[in-house]
């Protein structure tokens, strides 16, 4: 019936977080700074800086 033509959804950029060392796909909260991305989380992003902060 009909194609689904409704773009290419199915693509995403994904990359793996510093902190968990789990991989994670694209969000559209992240279209303006993606290539800065480094964690998939919040969560993620405040335990390395916790551990960085060691000297
Ligand atoms: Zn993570």
């Amino acid at each position: 019936m009909s194609s689904g033509h409704k773009g290419n959804k199915a693509f995403l950029p994904s990359k793996i977080c510093l902190a968990c060392g789990r991989p994670f796909v694209w969000r559209k909260k992240w279209q303006a700074v993606w290539e800065e991305v480094k964690y998939c989380s919040e969560g993620c992003k405040k335990q390395k800086n916790k551990a960085s902060k060691k000297l």
